[in-house]
């Protein structure tokens, strides 16, 4: 699997492009001079100690914060006030956060087709259809007429992704997606993200599964103190960390 993966083609194509961005939360620098270069089909792994910025930047690539100077370009929409712009970039980006987000008086199926059908007007029936697909992808499709209250962590995890799917996104965010899971619930949450890696979409995943880095992630970004300090394949990432900060950190978490 892990090879098949790594064979994957990533097109010249940028999906995002981050140069010289910096962002405040009041007084405070949270992201210093940040550039990434993002390419379509590219799987992203940025890891960091807490506090170090990877949920903020990840956050501003679909506006949920707002950055104060350089520039963010998304599918090559520039992120500014324009509503338009904004609307445009969410529309292409998927998000799956640490705590699921379900709406828990809605059944599954119906977390599911709520923004397909309000926001995208898609036909009820059809919404229906898209969800059912995805949520056979994630393997569950038998819990569609649940409530998520009655499904595990790991579940509820799938569900989410499955939701954000239903929307056609063409790049996917994920922030720390197995971190509040039991330890058996991991592996099927990430086993769904190994697959949508393999079908080619672009993916920014923060996570400290550093397993899956290794199995799927093109490139490791490693970030400290709102700074991107070394970013590299996997490899040679965790075989030859340069700077001090990031072999500190592999010490801690490997
Ligand atoms: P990470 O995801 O790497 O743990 P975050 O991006 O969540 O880091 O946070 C980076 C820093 O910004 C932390 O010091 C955090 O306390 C601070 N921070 C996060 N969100 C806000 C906010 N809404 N207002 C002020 N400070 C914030
Ligand atoms: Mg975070």
């Amino acid at each position: 699997m892990a090879e098949a993966t790594k064979k994957m083609q990533v097109s010249d194509e940028v999906a995002i492009q981050i140069s010289s961005m910096n962002k405040w939360y009041g007084q405070f620098h949270v992201l210093r001079d940040i550039n990434m270069t993002v390419h379509r089909g590219e799987r992203i792994v940025i890891c960091g100690p807490s506090g170090s910025g990877k949920s903020t930047l990840i956050r501003c690539i679909n506006r949920l914060e707002e950055h104060q100077s350089g520039r963010i370009v998304v599918d090559g929409t520039e992120l500014t006030n324009d509503l338009k712009n904004i609307d445009k970039v969410r529309s292409e980006v998927g998000m799956v956060f640490q705590h699921f987000n379900l709406f828990p008086h809605l059944t599954i199926l119906e977390n599911c087709t709520l923004a397909p059908i309000w926001v995208r007007k898609t036909p009820r029936k059809e919404a229906e259809e898209t969800a059912m697909h995805y949520l056979h992808k994630v393997k569950i499709p038998e819990q569609a007429h649940k409530y998520p209250g009655q499904l595990s962590g790991g579940q509820q995890q799938r569900v989410a992704i499955a939701r954000s799917l239903c929307m056609k996104p063409r790049i996917m965010l994920f922030d720390e997606p197995t971190s509040a899971l039991d330890p058996e619930m991991i592996k099927e949450v990430l086993d769904t993200m190994i697959q949508l890696a393999e079908e080619g979409m672009t993916m920014l995943c923060v996570t400290h599964e550093m397993g899956f880095a290794q199995a799927v992630a093109n490139r490791v970004v490693f970030m400290d103190q709102g700074q991107i300090v070394e970013q590299n394949a996997p490899k040679e990432f965790f075989s030859n960390p340069q700077s001090d900060r990031t072999k500190l950190f592999l010490s801690q978490i490997l």
